[in-house]
């Protein structure tokens, strides 16, 4: 087991477990160096006697130990310390708990800063590991460096998303979505800002499901935009982008309050999610969308899933992909697949809206192919809610 668990690559378990096992050691451990404390990161072998666990400090004795070696280390050269690199004997507290032999050999990133001890644990006192032992794990703990970074980077991700999460360090930005016929606001998309070095947000929500707080990110862009529904008068309506997994949990959480009203919120499901479950999801949109919300395929055309998702929701929307898009006025296959969504959506009663409309010839033929609505920096970049609020009391928005 290891502190922060699923590592990437060969990992720290991975490791204590073939040290432990080729190597014939009763047991193995990893103690991390975090400033001048050691914290025990992970342990493989014959552990019922060892008096410490995952995740816990090592005591004052091992740690003198521990830093002794990193001290020498640090002074020897890569291959003297490699030869010479830990004690025979084991620190003081595991040799009462009865581990008598250790072999202990530094753990750097492969920039060579530290990140700690690799060591293999024996009990007998006349099995004494040999030279080529410590080579070995010497060159193990070379190995793995690559792996050790990978798992810092992990780790200081995972700080700066919390951070963000904890003080709440995001600002939504609003862009109109204009009906082409009439050329005025009929909704407007929730867009998520978040500071350096978290630029694009697509990567801000990738990284953060990366580390595991994907969910909590969402929630915090969703509970953020929230407010703005109470300032859009219907049929005026305000979308949101949501994955699938955080779909389902905010359904679940919205079905238990009916006091919520939702008749102008429309949820984005963006095409590149997988949907693993569509009955399940299906089932926890049903009673929501009695109340009114509306669900529309973000990003059709993109990707592998499209017609799948829009066949399998039956979306009230359908955005077409900015890559469809982008120069649909010179382009004959884009016209036809554009043609094909609005075919479709016309079939399911749902609203086109184009994506990405830059140029007024795009524009106009995103109209003659009969898309209902588009969105783009030609009819409105993503502005804070005060300049998007003095958009919608103009009369054609503009
Ligand atoms: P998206 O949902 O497809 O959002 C549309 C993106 O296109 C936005 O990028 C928008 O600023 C940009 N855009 C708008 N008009 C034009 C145009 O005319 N030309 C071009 N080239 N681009 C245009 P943004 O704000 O950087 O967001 C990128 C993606 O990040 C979004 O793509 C969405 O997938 C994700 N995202 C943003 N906010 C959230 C959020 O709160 N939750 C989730 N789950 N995802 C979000
Ligand atoms: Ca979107
Ligand atoms: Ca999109």
């Amino acid at each position: 087991m290891t502190r922060d668990g699923g590592d990437a690559g060969v990992g720290l378990d991975r490791l204590v477990d073939l040290v432990s096992r080729h190597l014939g050691f009763d047991a193995v451990l990893v103690a991390e160096m975090e400033h001048d404390r050691f914290v025990l990161a992970a342990l493989a072998g014959e552990t019922s006697g060892l008096p410490l666990a995952v995740g816990a400090e090592l005591p004052e004795d091992e740690r003198a130990y521990y830093a002794a070696i990193l001290g020498r280390a640090a002074r020897d050269s890569a291959a003297a310390a490699a030869r010479r690199s830990g004690s025979s004997a084991a620190p003081p507290g595991l040799r009462s708990a009865g581990f008598n032999r250790a072999v202990s050999v530094p753990l750097r990133f492969s920039d060579g800063s530290v990140y700690g001890i690799l060591s293999g644990l024996v009990r007998t006192l006349d099995r004494r590991p040999a030279k080529l032992e410590r080579r070995f794990m010497a060159m193990l703990a070379e190995l793995i460096a690559g792996d050790l970074d990978e798992q810092r980077r992990r780790q200081r991700l995972k700080v700066a998303i919390l951070d963000v999460i904890e003080h709440q360090r995001i600002e939504i930005a609003y862009q109109p979505i204009v009906d082409l016929r009439s050329g005025r606001i009929i909704g407007v998309e929730a867009l998520s800002r978040f500071p350096e070095p978290f630029t694009r947000p697509d990567e801000t929500f990738a990284a953060a499901e990366e580390v595991g707080l994907g969910l909590e990110l969402e929630r915090l862009a969703i509970s953020t935009a929230w407010p703005v529904l109470d300032l859009l008068d219907p049929p005026l309506f305000l979308t949101i982008n949501i994955s699938p997994a955080s779909l389902v949990r905010l359904a679940r959480r919205a079905t238990e309050r009916p006091e919520l009203s939702i008749d102008n919120l429309v949820v984005e499901i963006t095409e590149h999610a997988i949907v693993e479950h569509y009955e399940e999801l299906r089932q926890e949109l049903a009673p929501l969308r009695e109340r009114g919300l509306r669900v529309a395929i973000d990003d059709a055309g993109a990707g592998y899933a499209s017609l799948q998702h829009v066949v399998e929701l039956q979306p009230d929307f359908v955005k077409v992909d900015t890559a469809l898009v982008r120069g649909v006025a010179d382009d004959h296959a884009r016209r036809v697949a554009i043609s094909a969504f609005v075919l479709l959506s016309l079939d399911l009663g749902a609203t086109v809206i184009a994506e990405g409309a830059e140029t007024p010839r795009d524009l106009t033929t995103l109209g003659d192919l009969g898309v209902h609505a588009a969105q783009g920096y030609l009819l409105g970049t993503p502005t804070g809610v005060e300049e998007i609020l003095r958009r919608l009391r103009t009369p054609h928005g503009d």
